[in-house]
């Protein structure tokens, strides 16, 4: 069946419902107040215990959607991170709510101070279809260890993992604590509208600006987790063997359609022919065919697929020298059957192809050449900021003057994508690839109020001296 008939059998809820929803989980949130350390835990436990019993449903689901996808990669790179950020908040949260102790100021002593952590209340949450149950739940785990309520609007382009999504949720959590969402964009433009006390968005750079801009209508503060072109550049002196099998994993990873996939290479102009040969092995190696093969993931849809075949007519027609890495040889019929696309390197590339100037999401990767380091730093800085840079090099100097100059969400050295999966690491953007972050402690903290506590434990001197102040204190204080 295909996507747009799914899409048109997936249940949709209406915009009334979207606000009848957040009516009643705010009412909630008012009446029972902030949970308890227990309650909270007890909450995570659910959601641990919903994503464990349903695991194999999710894989499923997660592969019809796509087509053919990995459902090893789905259990590696979708839940395990998932399941143990959850795990690791649940042993965490304890820790993560205590009060933090502040110092006061001597003119105002005795007294006390201090931060707490408090529930925002009702949480947005809007998922992208790339990674459709961890993007939804991961930002969801942060959401309920700081004690709010939450709803999700996962994906359209998922039809049947947010169908899953939404039926296991209900059966979990209360319609008062925690719903889903599902509908086209017009119910995730409706949704981005409404009056959220935070709301998250992981997608397109594009549609962030729109979220960003509806939010503002009710001064709803957000976390954007948006895309971009995330560079990797292979030192001069790197051993390239050494890395080449990360580097190729983080790109074909769900054959490409990774937020933090390296989107370009740079490389030093005397060793392409060895980084192309390097890449063509590693890729025979673990995928010695594509178009059957159950471990290299199908492209979303067909639309998705045409977009990077234009880049590559695009590149061609401007000059670029386009190889193909197809190590079973296979025809190219039998690929839009399974609507995938083979590694394809990109040579000679300029930014006045397509392919340099949008994020791909998909199998094609330009290599770019640098002569000296400090031209290929000034490139990326010359673009927008990426979600991530990666640089495999054994050079500490190297190492550290890329990590210095380069902005980027994330600097990770000679491995390629394991930074998301860090739970003490923040995940996040900077500038065009997004604001805010989110993972572990700094999840829960994106998803608390810091408030702040004073308290005054017997009269200070600010309270000793009231007008009139003739004079009193004067120039003692300063
Ligand atoms: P998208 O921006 O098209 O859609 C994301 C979500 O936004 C979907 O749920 C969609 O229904 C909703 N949406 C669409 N139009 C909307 C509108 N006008 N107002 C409000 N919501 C709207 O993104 P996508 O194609 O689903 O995902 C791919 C993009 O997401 C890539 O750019 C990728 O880099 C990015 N991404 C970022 C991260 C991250 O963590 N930073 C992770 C995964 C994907």
């Amino acid at each position: 069946m295909s996507v747009q008939a799914l899409r048109r059998e997936s249940p949709s809820v209406t915009i009334e419902q979207l606000r009848a929803s957040l009516e009643l989980e705010r009412a909630a949130f008012m009446r029972d107040g902030p949970p308890s350390y227990r309650t909270r835990r007890h909450h995570l436990q659910l959601l641990l215990g919903m994503i464990l019993d349903h695991q194999d449903r999710i894989i499923e689901a997660i592969g019809e959607d796509f087509g053919t996808r990995s459902p090893d990669e789905s259990r590696r790179i979708e839940l395990l991170p998932l399941i143990l950020g959850i795990r690791h908040t649940i042993k965490s949260l304890r820790r993560w709510m205590r009060p933090s102790r502040r110092s006061t100021h001597w003119a105002t002593w005795p007294s006390l101070a201090r931060v707490d952590y408090v529930p925002l209340g009702v949480v947005g949450i809007i998922s992208p279809w790339n990674y459709p149950v961890s993007l939804a739940l991961g930002p969801l785990t942060g959401a309920l260890a700081a004690g709010n309520r939450a709803m999700i609007k996962p994906s359209e382009l998922t039809p049947r993992t947010s169908a899953v999504l939404a039926e296991l949720i209900s059966k979990t959590f209360a319609a008062d604590h925690v719903s889903v969402a599902t509908g086209g964009v017009e119910i995730a433009q409706a949704f981005s509208s409404l009056p959220f006390d935070h709301l998250l968005f992981t997608g397109s750079t594009g549609v962030g600006r729109l979220v960003m801009r509806a939010a503002s209508e009710h001064l709803v503060p957000v976390t954007l987790e948006l895309g971009g072109k995330s560079p990797a550049l292979i030192d001069r002196a790197f051993p390239f063997d050494k890395g080449v099998s990360s580097l190729m994993l983080g790109k074909l990873y769900n054959a490409g359609q990774t937020c933090i996939a390296p989107d370009y290479l740079l490389v030093h102009e005397s060793r392409v022919d060895e980084v192309v040969e390097r890449v063509r092995a590693e890729v025979a190696n673990m995928y010695p065919r594509l178009a059957d093969n159950r471990d290299y993931s199908s492209l979303i849809n067909t639309r998705h697929r045409e977009r990077l075949l234009g880049y590559l007519d695009d590149a061609r027609e401007k000059g670029a020298t386009v190889l193909e890495i197809n190590p079973g040889d296979e025809a190219s019929e039998r690929f839009a059957e399974a609507n995938k696309l083979a590694l394809t390197l990109l040579l000679d590339v300029d930014d006045s192809m397509t392919v340099m100037q949008e994020e791909i999401f998909g199998p094609l990767l330009p290599i770019k050449t640098y002569a000296d380091l400090d031209e290929a730093i000034d490139y990326i800085n010359a673009h927008p900021r990426p979600l991530a840079a990666y640089v495999y090099s054994d050079s500490r100097a190297t190492v550290d003057h890329f990590g210095a100059r380069v902005v980027s969400g994330a600097l990770s050295i000679n491995a390629t994508a394991v930074h998301f999966a860090q739970d003490e690491l923040p995940f996040g953007g900077v500038g065009a690839s997004g604001m805010g972050c989110y993972h572990g402690f700094d999840g829960f903290e994106t998803f608390s109020h810091k408030k702040a506590v004073y308290r005054q434990l017997r009269p200070n001197l600010m309270h000793l001296v009231t007008p009139p102040y003739e004079g009193a204190l004067k120039d003692r204080l300063i």
